[in-house]
C-alpha cells in the first residue's frame, strides 16, 4: 500500500539535471531510506515530496508525484496543507528561539487550535511521541535552545508531529548528533512507523540498514536500486 507515487520525476537546477526519471512508490507506515554518495540527489529528491524546492530559483520539474490521489505539481494545490501532511525534519536541529512549549504549540495554533486545554494535550502527546516528554515535562517554559542537540532534534520532531502529518521527511536527522543521541533518534524512527510514513535521507549505510524497511539507492541523480532493506543488505 503506497502513500506517495513518484513517476518519471525529473528535476533540473538550471541546465544541471539533478534527478533523472525517478519512479518509486513509497509504502505507507514504513520507513524508506534514501541512500547514496554525496551530491547524488538525495536531499533534492526528499524536498520534491513536499515542494520544499519551490523556494529555489531556476528549478524545473517534470513527471508526477501523487500524494493522496493528487499530483502535487499540477493545478491548484495548497502547499501549506501539503506541508502540514508531509512534514520535514532537517539535519541541523532548528528549534525556534522560544520555549519548549511554544515550539510544539506553534503549528497547531497556526492551523486553528486555540483552546488551551486542547493545546496542552497536543503538546504533551507530541512530546511523548517524540520520546522527549519525560525529559522536559517539568520545564516546558525553558528555552528550546538550551536543550542538548539530541533533545533539540527530538523537539523538532515533536513540532512536526504536532500538526498531525501523515508523512515525515527526515534529511540526515541524526548525522549532526553524538552517538548516544543518534541511537535515540534511530530508536524513535523505528517507533514512528506505527503511526507515520517516514522517508529518511542518510549517507550512512549502517543507519539505513538499522532503521529502514525499504531502501532506495541513488547515484548521479538516478535511482539505481529500490528494494526491501533486508534484501539489499543480506549477505550473498
Ligand atoms: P545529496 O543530498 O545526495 O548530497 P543534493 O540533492 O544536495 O545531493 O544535490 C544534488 C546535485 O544538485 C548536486 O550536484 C548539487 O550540487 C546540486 N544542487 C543541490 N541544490 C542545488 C541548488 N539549490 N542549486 C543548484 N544546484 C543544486
Ligand atoms: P547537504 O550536503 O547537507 O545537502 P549542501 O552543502 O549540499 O548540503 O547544500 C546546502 C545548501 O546549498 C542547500 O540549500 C542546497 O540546495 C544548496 N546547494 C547545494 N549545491 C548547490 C549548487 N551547486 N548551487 C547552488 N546551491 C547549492
Amino acid at each position: 500500500n503506497s502513500i506517495i507515487d513518484v513517476e518519471n520525476l525529473n528535476l533540473w537546477y538550471g541546465e544541471s539535471h539533478a534527478l533523472n526519471e525517478i519512479t518509486l512508490e513509497i509504502p505507507e507506515k514504513q520507513v524508506t531510506a534514501i541512500i547514496g554518495p554525496s551530491g547524488c540527489g538525495k536531499s533534492t529528491f526528499l524536498r520534491t515530496l513536499n515542494r520544499m524546492n519551490d523556494r529555489i530559483p531556476n528549478v524545473r520539474i517534470e513527471g508526477s508525484i501523487v500524494y493522496d490521489g493528487i499530483n502535487i505539481y499540477e493545478g491548484d494545490i495548497d502547499v501549506a496543507t501539503l506541508r502540514k501532511e508531509v512534514g520535514m525534519v532537517f539535519q541541523k536541529p532548528n528549534p525556534f528561539p522560544k520555549s519548549i512549549y511554544e515550539n510544539v504549540a506553534y503549528g497547531p495554533r497556526v492551523h486553528g487550535v486555540n483552546d488551551k486545554t486542547k493545546l496542552n494535550e497536543v503538546v504533551e502527546e507530541s512530546l511523548k511521541n517524540a520520546a522527549l516528554w519525560d525529559e522536559v515535562k517539568d520545564r516546558l517554559d525553558a528555552s528550546a535552545v538550551d536543550l542538548s542537540g539530541g533533545q533539540q532534534q527530538r523537539l523538532c520532531i515533536a513540532r512536526a508531529l504536532a500538526v498531525e502529518p501523515k508523512v515525515l521527511l527526515m534529511d540526515e536527522p541524526a548525522s549532526a548528533l553524538d552517538p548516544v543521541a543518534m541511537s535515540k533518534i534511530e530508536d524513535l524512527i523505528y517507533e514512528l512507523k506505527k503511526n507515520y510514513t517516514v522517508v529518511i535521507v542518510t549517507h550512512n549505510m549502517q543507519e539505513a540498514a538499522r532503521v529502514s524497511d525499504y531502501t532506495a539507492f541513488f547515484h548521479l541523480g538516478e535511482l539505481i536500486e529500490y528494494s526491501k532493506t533486508k534484501k539489499l543488505f543480506e549477505n550473498p
